[in-house]
């Protein structure tokens, strides 16, 4: 055999996993809008409590008989028609395809055991369903207890995944905006008022932060609105409580001025304001449901990685990039990056690109689980942001220590009046 031949086994081995765990993931959906086999997935929903300890021993074990070994099953026929495909396209190399197999087996075998009631089972297989607190918040690219909690007690419609996320990030369900608080600075700014919009077609309850004194209208009807100053972060502390999702999109574009007094309000508004509110939100998560329920959107901007045309702008931008890549290294709950390119706005009326459709594309990337949300029309935004992101956070990660949130140095409260 070749060293081609032993790669194309690698390959088709690889391939057979992934496959069978998309298999069980599709399987999964289905079992939530086809009655029969909502029957059987029923019993699984019906076994925890919200702290993930089984209602009752016995009701666990008939889940894993009902649910979980016809599940696997499922795995075990998919994996070997998979197996079936490859061996009628590359018969010599196909049996890497065994793993499949083999991979599905060891889930019906231990759903199996878990079925007998085996104590160690439980512990040993069944790791996203073990009670305790969560240390972090969902992941990105395997499913953790956070992620799969979510799909428990949150929304039962989406987060379906197993074990990779591919099938939900494909599905735009590895985030529910549904019947969530979500807050948006900028409010009565361009951008501010179409992500507004996209939000509240999903169903999510909207609250505008705006400098103004009327409350913000949408479609000839008035949406929740507070009216806060730049400076004055700390006093919405009480609001940013209960707040599932903030959106900090304000910001000031001075353009050519470069006075002193164009130098202090752009670092005052587009980063030290949006650092404090950052932070006076990060407060506000208490406990495992706001590590999982919880977020931090932040536009900060191409301009972190681009001209924007505008020095001041760009300076403050990258501050505030930089500042969002610091301390999401300690952050307790998921923080998005908004990189958006030339969109037409009030503060940028010779922009490109139309905002609604801008937020609409934020909306279904953040509904993907894409944590650094890149809408341009720049390609080289694309290479750029995804090379500075990474070695800005592994230089940030080797020279700074750990600060975990609520030990946050006092200056949060001076105002920059004072
Ligand atoms: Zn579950
Ligand atoms: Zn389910």
């Amino acid at each position: 055999m070749t060293i081609l031949d032993w790669s194309a086994i690698a390959a088709w081995a690889i391939a057979a996993i992934i496959s069978v765990e998309v298999s069980r993931d599709l399987y999964h959906v289905l079992a939530h809008v086809w009655p029969p086999l909502t029957r059987l997935h029923t019993w699984h929903h019906r076994v925890f409590r919200p702290d993930l300890t089984p209602n009752s021993a016995l009701i666990y074990r008939q889940a894993q008989w009902y649910n979980d070994v016809p599940e696997s099953c499922v795995m075990m026929a998919f994996s070997a028609a998979f197996w079936g495909l490859a061996w009628s396209l590359t018969p010599e190399v196909a049996w890497g395809c065994s793993a499949g197999v083999l991979y599905s087996l060891v889930f019906l075998l231990s759903a199996m055991a878990r079925g007998m009631g085996w104590a160690w089972a439980h512990e040993l297989t069944d790791v996203t369903h073990l009670p305790g607190p969560f240390q972090t918040p969902p992941s990105r690219w395997w499913v953790n207890r956070p992620y799969h909690w979510r799909h428990h007690f949150e929304n039962q419609n989406a987060y379906f995944c197993s074990t990779l996320t591919i099938v939900d990030q494909l599905m735009g369900t590895a985030l529910s905006l549904k019947g969530k608080t979500i807050a948006v600075t900028g409010a009565s700014g361009t951008l501010g008022q179409a992500l507004l919009r996209q939000l509240k077609a999903q169903d999510a309850k909207v609250l505008a932060l705006t400098s103004r004194e009327q409350p913000i209208n949408l479609d000839g009807q008035d949406i929740p609105s507070q009216r806060w100053q730049v400076g004055q972060e700390a006093a919405l502390a009480d609001t940013l409580a209960k707040v599932d999702i903030l959106i900090i999109n304000h910001g000031i574009n001075v353009h050519g001025d470069r006075s002193p007094d164009a130098i202090e309000q752009s670092y005052q508004v587009n980063a030290f304001s949006a650092w404090r509110l950052m932070e006076a939100f990060l407060e506000t998560v208490d406990g495992d449901r706001d590590r999982v329920r919880k977020e931090l959107w932040v536009n900060t901007s191409e301009a972190e990685v681009n001209p924007a045309f505008s020095p001041l702008y760009e300076l403050s931008k990258r501050t505030l990039g930089d500042l969002v890549t610091l301390r999401r290294l300690d952050s307790p709950c998921i923080i998005r990056k908004l990189i958006l390119g030339p969109f037409k706005s009030n503060l940028n009326p010779i922009g490109v690109m139309d905002s609604d459709r801008v937020a609409a594309k934020i909306v279904k990337r953040a509904q993907g689980d894409v944590r650094n949300i890149i809408v341009t029309i720049n390609p080289m935004t694309w290479v750029l942001h995804p090379l500075k992101e990474l070695s800005v956070s592994l230089y940030f990660r080797w020279l700074t220590r750990t600060s975990p949130v609520g030990e946050i140095c006092a200056n949060q409260d001076i105002s920059p009046e004072s």
